[in-house]
């Protein structure tokens, strides 16, 4: 269960992704890189709960980590997340991967 491990850029000590300072050298983490992976983009919309999350789950079934945004988890009234659609949302290096994966299940145009 360790397969989410980090190493220090300085003494190259495995550091946890919570760190913000490193346990073996006190050396304060850049976050640059990881929160460049972190960034998010819109891999698609849709208009319907099933759609959006079928294209979820197809997305996590090919390795892809991603998650809707907009879909009715209670803080939004349902006429406006119709109004608005559901986003798929995918880190922007898997963006690519995420449309042309979509794209090859017709799940989008
Ligand atoms: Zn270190």
């Amino acid at each position: 269960m360790d397969d989410n491990s980090f190493v220090c850029s300085e003494c190259g000590g495995e550091i946890s992704e919570s760190d913000r300072i490193c346990p073996h050298c006190g050396a304060v983490i850049e976050a640059t890189q990881a929160e460049e992976n972190m960034e998010v983009e819109t891999a698609a919309m849709f208009y319907s709960d099933v759609d959006a999350e079928i294209a979820k789950e197809r997305l996590e079934e090919a390795g892809i980590d991603c998650y809707l945004l907009g879909s009715s988890d209670g803080s939004m009234r349902p006429s406006l997340a119709f109004s608005q659609g559901i986003r798929l949302m995918v880190l922007k290096k898997d963006l690519e991967k995420a449309v042309e994966y979509l794209k090859g299940l017709n799940i989008i145009e």
